[in-house]
């Protein structure tokens, strides 16, 4: 079996805890308005590795692991390559490495995936479906379905929202996610991700329209009371 790996970050800080080697799988069906990673939507072949190369490359900086640290499957969307992922996971919890998934929950084949996984970054992108529709050309079902499997499984979860200016950079929306995430079990996190535009450059070079175009940076200030509020009364 064949993984698409566009790239590997062996000192990730950010997706995860600790030190972590963060693995970007190729392919996604979502397409977010505000992707920076359009080079990661097609399936068309990058790097090729089977799981045991992969893990055999991963197993190289378990050093820097220490108590937390591990692997992050990210992407694109990783849950693209169910397979892979399944069998790349077992491998790593064959060998003692913490595992996480960095997930907009959509395109999982074997839920069995969960039973590998230590701990799930959950994109949440909108809640209402309208909204999600619009931003993501998917029908949020899916991703409400995946949840709900995390759930019953009791995963361990952070939640992740991009905050994007004159969309959803308000307080009301703020405390949807919050009513949102009260109902939800085991999560220990949650964090706002201010929209950027350092991927706008690669949307020209692929020839793919940018829908946001003109949109600024989200102010990084602004977002950081919107974290503020969020985490108010909340931990
Ligand atoms: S899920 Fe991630 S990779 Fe896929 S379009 Fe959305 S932001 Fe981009």
């Amino acid at each position: 079996m064949i993984g698409n790996i566009n790239s590997i970050d062996t000192m990730g800080l950010v997706d995860g805890p600790g030190i972590r080697v963060v693995v970007f799988l190729k392919g996604c069906t979502l397409r977010c308005k505000f992707c920076h990673n359009p080079e990661m939507w097609s399936n068309e072949i990058k790097e090729e590795w089977t799981p045991s190369e992969l893990v055999n490359y991963i197993l190289k900086f378990k050093t820097y692991f220490k108590e937390n640290g591990g692997v992050t499957f990210s992407g694109g969307e990783p849950l693209n390559q169910s397979e892979f992922l399944l069998e790349c996971l077992k491998l790593c919890k064959k060998n003692n490495i913490h595992t996480c998934l960095d997930t907009a929950g959509v395109g999982i084949e074997y839920d069995e995936i969960l039973d590998y996984t230590d701990l799930v970054i959950f994109d949440i992108k909108a809640l209402d479906k309208v909204k999600y529709k619009e931003l993501t050309g998917k029908n949020i079902d899916i991703s409400l379905k995946f949840l709900d499997t995390c759930q019953k499984k009791n995963k361990r979860m952070w939640i992740r929202q991009v905050i994007v200016p004159n969309y959803n950079d308000n307080e009301e929306y703020i405390l949807e996610i919050k009513k949102f995430v009260k109902n939800l079990k085991n999560i220990e996190k949650i964090e706002l991700l201010p929209y950027h535009t350092m991927g706008v450059a690669k949307y020209k070079e692929l020839g793919i329209p940018y829908i946001l175009e003109g949109l600024s940076d989200m102010d990084k200030d602004k977002c950081k009371l919107l974290q503020e509020i969020l985490n108010k009364n909340w931990w």
